[in-house]
């Protein structure tokens, strides 16, 4: 039985047209005008609605044991929040700590994601230290579809490698044609701000942003362009939240550095001043990077709408009002994190398309074709063509609303966002050509998510002529 998109307003990354799309088995089969629905077609009227490729989020935690407690959303209930928000396929942070073995660790992450997972999904495989096994390791996971890895330059002798570390991985990363996730600030630094001001007794969640200030995570994106330079290894900074460290990146694009920046959805609305809230209003906007002063705001916009951000992800990551309050004492203990995976499309539609912040175009672009182009999913994933994977965003611009924990599907009792208007939804979210949510309900299969393997493609370069 086919499935028959009819009558919307298509939109890519490239073009704008009123079509239809057909759909058989998995994928999409044909794309035209006035098509005739056989006998047996299921047809879905999009028309005065806007039809998008499937969206990606590049950077979500599901799994996730963390500073002593674990992020709250199973596969399951994350995979169900996407989808209803638009997000057909994820690209989880595989994190086990530096005590864990790897390889274990990515197969934990693998068997929680199967048969329980929604939608589609990928993982970036986390370096968190650099032995003797760790090359033979890498290598089989890269084997296995993995095809990005991520390091952490915070978060000191958890998730955290060192400079001699982070050159073992880039070097191994630029031999395999891997590219490499960094979530960069300066640790040393971290840790010597935080313990001079629970010295001065500042230990409310308004101490975070001082403790980690915009300088620091400057220093942490040059340090890793400069690493990418002298290995010749492509790379992604993760959640880039303010000015400075977007100009680091920059330079380093300009030298001919392959790095490609991701911001994320907190950084676009929110600012520090919702950390500054007391108590546990602060601690549920504790997340690294921090939310910064508002003046790096329209920043962000205009970079992303000029393509210096590549791509808007969320850093999903949702802890409870009970687990912020582990942070009571001090700030240091508040499990980092916001959750986003479901608000992150309606949001960016609403205040960058709606506003005349972003373009249409650019929008699809960085919420989901430059992550298939960068990690590998492309033409699979990321567009509406021929051949392509049949996840697709039935879009209605009409729908209005208010954004709710009452009423989200990830398993969290707050949201970041709570009160913000939105000015559109999705009607209908296709996973492989099966229709997952229609008028807004999760009307879909929750097994039905497959990971998607990816090949490395990042072909050696000349090391040290960019560093
Ligand atoms: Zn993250």
């Amino acid at each position: 039985m086919g499935l028959l998109i009819k009558g919307g307003e298509i939109v890519t990354a490239e073009s704008r047209s009123r079509g239809d799309i057909f759909i058989e088995n998995e994928t999409i089969s044909s794309i035209g005008r006035d098509f005739y629905a056989p006998p047996g077609t299921e047809v879905i009227d999009a028309a005065g609605q806007l039809v998008f490729p499937g969206f990606i989020d590049p950077h979500v935690h599901i799994h996730l044991p963390f500073m002593a407690t674990f992020a709250k959303d199973t596969h399951a209930t994350a995979s169900k929040a996407a989808l209803i928000g638009g997000t057909t396929t994820f690209i989880e942070m595989c994190c086990p700590s530096r005590t864990e073995d790897a390889l274990e660790g990515y197969h934990t992450w693998k068997q929680k994601a199967q048969g329980n997972s929604a939608c589609d999904y990928a993982f970036h495989m986390a370096v968190t230290r650099y032995d003797t096994n760790t090359e033979a390791q890498l290598r089989e996971i890269v084997r296995d579809g993995t095809a990005s890895f991520k390091i952490f330059l915070a978060y000191k002798n958890f998730f955290g490698v060192t400079d001699e570390e982070m050159f073992s991985t880039l070097k191994l990363a630029a031999e395999l044609g891997v590219i490499t996730t960094a979530h960069c600030e300066n640790a040393e630094l971290v840790g010597q701000l935080q313990q001079i001001l629970l010295a001065e007794g500042k230990t409310g969640p308004e101490w975070h942003e001082p403790s980690r200030p915009e300088a620091v995570e400057a220093e942490g994106t040059g340090r890793f362009a400069t690493f990418l330079g002298q290995t010749g290894a492509a790379g992604y900074v993760v959640h880039l939240s303010c000015a400075p460290a977007l100009r680091a990146a920059v330079e380093a694009k300009l030298r001919g550095v392959r790095l490609y920046v991701e911001s994320v959805l907190p950084h676009f609305l929110l600012d520090k001043t919702y950390a500054e809230r007391p108590n546990v209003e602060g601690m549920k906007h504790v997340m690294s990077p921090p939310l910064r002063d508002k003046r790096n705001l329209p920043i962000l916009w205009n970079a992303l709408q000029a393509g210096l951000i590549d791509t808007v992800g969320t850093d999903h990551c949702p802890f409870d009002t009970e687990q912020k309050l582990l942070g009571s004492e001090a700030f240091t203990q508040i499990p980092n994190g916001i959750p986003g995976i479901e608000d992150r499309v309606n949001l960016m539609y609403t205040y960058g398309v709606r506003r005349g912040a972003l373009d249409i175009h650019r929008f699809v672009d960085a919420l989901s074709t430059r992550s298939a182009k960068l990690f590998g999913l492309f033409p699979r994933k990321g567009t509406i063509a021929i051949g392509a994977d049949a996840d697709i965003v039935v879009y209605d611009p009409d729908y209005r609303g208010t954004i709710s924990a009452a009423t989200q599907h990830s398993n969290n009792n707050y949201n970041g966002f709570e009160g913000f208007r939105i000015e559109g939804r999705p009607s209908h979210v296709t996973v492989r050509g099966r229709v997952q949510v229609r008028d807004g309900v999760f009307v879909g299969e929750p097994g039905r998510g497959r990971m998607i393997k990816r090949e490395p493609h990042y072909g050696a370069q000349g090391a040290k002529n960019a560093g």
